[in-house]
């Protein structure tokens, strides 16, 4: 372990209910107390990402967790990037700030690609509109999982591309994720065993506002990583703070 520490940057990604494309749904997004809940439960600080969408119809929710919270971008439609031509993205980009400036009277920080889907141009877009970090690109998955997103090799820490900071997705041995989906279904022994063999000195770990439409046996595996990480002592920091600190050491 290195002399700074282990470090976690937990974040949810806040929008519409999955499996909602054509009629979005905001289920998660009105219950989000839930899972909001269990992290203060552990004091842990969080970023969310959260949609235009969502910040256009709970925008007193979001001045809510703005108090508390990092409130970062997660576009404002949740198109996906690839099919989105480079004016698009950057119509996208504009509503976004519009809104996120008329709510909160400052510019968000960071910003995170639906289904992580992120390129190179999409980088120099973000650089544009004065964002500080990208926390999309994932750079290790499982075997036999098909990733859609970033195709080159990107370290498993905080790195620099271009003007940007970019915080890696981060996950345990083989990239198995730190995910609402993994953790729901997974075992909780088994992340026990893996962070015994190797627990690395960087990682995410991320949910969905739809996450908290999930069983209370996930709540209680949910709430077993975080001990686990606790113990393992890992320290947890917001998506800006990582940045910042990449930057005034680099
Ligand atoms: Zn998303």
């Amino acid at each position: 372990m290195s002399k700074e520490g282990r470090v976690c940057f937990v974040s949810v990604d806040v929008e519409h209910d999955v499996g909602t494309g054509a009629n979005k749904e905001f289920h998660g997004v009105t219950e989000m107390d839930k899972i909001l809940r269990i992290f203060k439960k552990f004091e842990i600080p969080l970023t969310l990402f959260v949609t235009g969408d969502v910040l256009q119809k709970y925008s007193d929710e979001g001045k809510k967790w703005a108090e508390e919270y990092e409130i970062a971008s997660h576009s404002y439609s949740h198109r996906f990037l690839n099919e989105l031509s480079d004016s698009e993205r950057r119509e996208d980009t504009r509503q976004f700030l519009e809104l996120y400036q008329r709510i909160f009277h400052l510019r968000p920080s960071g910003f995170r690609a639906p289904s992580h889907i992120i390129d190179t141009e999409a980088l120099k877009v973000l650089e544009e509109y004065g964002f500080i970090y990208d926390s999309s690109v994932v750079p290790h998955y499982p075997p036999f999982k098909k990733y859609r997103g970033y195709k080159e090799r990107a370290p498993r820490e905080p790195y620099r591309t271009g003007n940007i900071i970019e915080i890696p997705v981060s996950g345990q041995i083989f990239g198995l994720p730190l995910a609402g989906a993994w953790i729901a279904g997974l075992p909780s022994l088994l992340y026990e065993i893996l962070f015994t063999l190797y627990a690395p000195d960087f990682l995410t770990l991320s949910v969905h506002s739809w996450d908290v439409l999930r069983d209370e046996a996930f709540y209680s595996k949910l709430e077993k990583v975080l001990l686990m990480l606790k113990q393992k002592r890992y320290i947890f920091k917001k998506g800006i703070e990582i940045a910042n600190e990449f930057l005034s050491k680099n």
